[in-house]
């Protein structure tokens, strides 16, 4: 039997089609275009149903209330497939892939998101290769994970970056290795991906429906205001993108800013500006102060992750302190704990 496999396309350069204002999604287009490569109808990829989104979007104009669009489309068919490929615009892709974990609890099934650098209707172009691998991975390899695949990985959704605007390995996962790789077999790192849920209970969905987070990344000279004024009510959570290892500059007045709002119930994360590795607040002084103005680590979370995360945890009805723990344990694999 021929497994089967729903494509969720939102959207992004995948299915694109060449316009007078340059490269716009086009309703019908990509079906168009994948009924007439033959390679699609071989019986060693799987049946597969598209359902197509509208609008489809650039995934540069995505919100919150689209991840909750795919979460609930793949809700409603996850008894019905194998598995799930979700087609997506590759500048928010992280952001989604990172944000989905969060959202599907108790998924069974391989979501894998993948797009294209160049589109499909292009002569030369990695839409073709990045569906069909993705089309192979949901169908074949029992991942009951949220994961992006591009060029020549598979990585775990919420660890995974666009790193790279150019080229078509455009995705990394820095502080975690690959689920898998694509070369001239698949293989997949099992002993990385995560077992299946113990509990027999159905997929659930959350919404991330606290908008009230932002991110903010210091740099050298930043003014007190423009941190205040982040700071106002009513925002409830902040990812504070810091130097190095965890560090934000000694300002008094900064630092009386921060624990102002942490004292309030703001919780503020610190997330390094550094694509690879940890924050350790105990190391400097520069680290230490920002701790004692009530700063939590995020550890080695990329802030796409960091920022799903918040969102989630400020989605429930949860006391500060509850959050501000959960914040700093691993949830569905986004963070290593040192
Ligand atoms: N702007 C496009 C998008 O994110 C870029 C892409 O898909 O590569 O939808």
């Amino acid at each position: 039997m021929r497994k089967k496999v729903y494509i969720a396309y939102t959207g992004g350069t995948i299915g694109m089609k060449r316009t007078a204002d340059g490269f716009v999604p086009a309703a019908g287009y990509l079906e168009e275009l994948m009924n007439n490569l033959p390679e699609l109808k071989s019986d060693l990829l799987p049946e597969y149903r598209i359902g197509e989104y509208e609008p489809l979007l650039d995934s540069s104009n995505m919100t919150p209330a689209d991840w909750l669009k795919i979460a609930n489309d793949i809700s409603s068919r996850h008894k019905a497939f194998d598995g799930f490929v979700v087609l997506h615009g590759t500048d928010t892709m992280a952001y989604t892939a990172s944000a989905l974990p969060f959202m599907l609890q108790g998924l069974r099934k391989p979501v894998v998101i993948t797009g294209a650098q160049i589109p499909l209707c292009r002569v030369r172009n990695d839409a073709r290769d990045n569906l069909i691998t993705a089309l192979l991975i949901a169908a074949n390899f029992k991942i009951p994970e949220v994961c992006l695949c591009f060029g020549d990985k598979l990585l775990r959704g919420n660890r995974a970056v666009k790193v790279d605007a150019d080229s078509l390995d455009a995705f990394e996962s820095p502080n975690f290795p690959p689920l898998g790789t694509v070369g001239i077999e698949i293989k997949i790192n099992w002993d990385l991906v995560h077992p299946p849920p113990k509990t027999r209970k159905t997929l659930k969905v959350t919404a991330l429906s606290e908008s009230r987070v932002a991110g903010l990344r210091l740099f050298p000279g930043i003014s007190v205001d423009i941190v205040k004024n982040f700071l106002k009510p009513p925002i409830r959570g902040l990812i504070l993108e810091t130097y190095g290892i965890g560090n934000a500059p000694a300002d008094r007045e900064l630092l009386a800013t921060l624990k102002a709002a942490t004292d309030r119930g703001v919780i503020i994360v610190n997330c390094t500006q550094c694509l690879k590795g940890t924050v350790n607040m105990e190391d400097y002084a520069t680290g230490t102060s920002l701790a004692k103005a009530g700063v939590i680590s995020g550890f080695d979370m990329t802030p796409e992750a960091a920022l799903a995360k918040l969102s989630f945890l400020l989605s429930q009805k949860w006391s500060v302190a509850k959050m501000k723990k959960m914040m700093q344990t691993d949830l569905t694999g986004e963070l290593t704990r040192p």
